[in-house]
């Protein structure tokens, strides 16, 4: 097992002061802090190696392009998928499943066809399909979940019809922790011969991820959450899928040739990646996805799986708190309230002790009207936070809710 004091050198923020307080960084779940590697990974290729990639014979676009092609090489094997012409580089998840509900709606979803996805899905894997089903005149059908935050299979099954065109679901859900039987919900939507779209924006930062395992159509996931820059991310899809799905955007790139009457698209996975991309964006993810790799994904989830639980146990026995996510196993993400105290109060005051939490909605409004309640409180721990933060993070909210009282 690694030391976490050793791990947190490599993170400079978190050696930070704010109020005059240690930074108690416990928002990991809206976006994680980056170690020297990656930053210097960005310094790095701006610094001796930049140059537009794909197009140039010169030295430097050609270096660029390899290390451009070469993330998308670590991408594959970090996530186990079968080729890297599968692996489509995005902004991020939420451009991930804009991309798929556009290409594979236009190509496969007609009047009166379905959309399934879960009552604890982000507004990414809602809205998408929404705009889609709109524009298709299809439906969204919504699986529920039960008190304890995991998703009823018996009617996500159910809801599988021969209308079912797609079934959307969160590996893990952001709001919840939960962390929904992917693989399970996959086989048995396979043999109803539906595919899946899987958002692993919460399951890649922290667990080892292998799509040919799930047998996943779609797998999607945001570098900045896993450690690497914003404004890159990643789409994972079958080639199959791919291939029979019309581009997304158009212009340089994305195209084989081009007159003005007509233009033959490129082959995967560059069909798909319209204009520059972000390719300084993909090297430093390669360098999270490296470094991650270095500590050990499962040691991460062992080390994660030990802080959760010793939060759930400390926040658990405050009084009067709720904790919305209570499947066991959860992932490293705790929703909260404190009797009357409204989240944005708690999450101000905590702030003042140094201690960095969200509070909302979290992008789930639908989950929270479901949950009767307008936001939560949300620490969300990475395995650079320590026991004593999450003790300084329950002593925190005893001291918030003492002031109330
Ligand atoms: N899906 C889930 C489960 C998330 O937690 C998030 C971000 O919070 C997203 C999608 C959207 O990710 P991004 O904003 O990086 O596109």
């Amino acid at each position: 097992m690694f030391d976490v004091n050793e791990i947190r050198r490599d993170f400079p923020i978190l050696s930070r002061q704010v109020y005059d307080k240690p930074l108690i960084y416990l928002d990991n779940a809206a976006t994680t802090q980056k170690p020297r590697q990656v930053v210097e990974a960005i310094t790095n290729e701006y610094y001796s190696v930049n140059a537009n990639v794909h197009r140039g014979v010169h030295f430097l676009s050609q270096q660029a392009t390899e290390l451009h092609e070469a993330a998308r090489e670590a991408v594959r094997a970090f996530i186990n998928a079968g080729s890297a012409d599968e692996i489509v580089f995005t902004r991020g998840t939420t451009e991930s499943i804009n991309l798929i509900a556009s290409s594979f709606g236009e190509a496969f979803v007609n009047q009166g066809d379905e959309i399934t996805i879960t009552a604890m899905e982000h507004h990414s894997n809602i809205v998408p399909w929404q705009m889609m089903a709109a524009r298709r005149g299809a439906k969204l059908r919504v699986a529920p979940i039960d008190e304890r935050g995991e998703i009823l299979m018996d009617e996500l099954l159910g809801l599988i019809s021969d209308r079912t065109r797609l079934i959307a679901v969160a590996h893990v859900s952001n709001v919840l922790g939960t962390v929904n039987p992917v693989k399970q919900i996959i086989s048995s939507a396979h043999a109803k011969g539906v595919p899946v779209l899987v958002d692993g924006a919460q399951a890649v930062p922290h667990v080892a991820v292998d799509v040919r395992d799930l047998d996943a159509d779609f797998y999607v996931f945001s570098g900045h959450k896993v450690y690497g820059p914003t404004g890159i991310g990643v789409l994972y899809g079958k080639r199959r899928w791919l291939e029979a799905m019309p581009p997304y955007q158009g212009g340089g790139e994305m195209i084989k040739d081009v007159t003005f009457e007509r233009t033959t698209y490129n082959d995967l996975p560059y069909k798909f990646e319209a204009g520059t991309p972000d390719y300084v964006g993909s090297n430093a993810l390669a360098a999270a996805l490296r470094y991650v790799t270095s500590i050990g994904m499962d040691d991460i989830a062992a080390y994660e799986r030990r802080l959760t639980d010793y939060a759930m146990q400390r926040l658990a026995a405050i009084d009067g708190i709720r904790i919305f996510g209570t499947s066991p196993g959860k992932g490293a993400v705790i929703s909260f309230l404190v009797g009357g105290i409204h989240h944005l109060d708690m999450g101000t005051l905590l702030d003042r002790l140094g201690i960095a939490v969200r509070t909302g909605h979290h992008c789930a409004e639908p989950l929270m009207h479901l949950l009767g309640i307008e936001g939560t409180v949300r620490a969300s721990f990475s395995f650079y936070n320590t026991m004593d933060e999450v003790d300084a993070l329950a002593d925190g909210i005893v001291r918030v809710a003492r002031m109330f009282r």
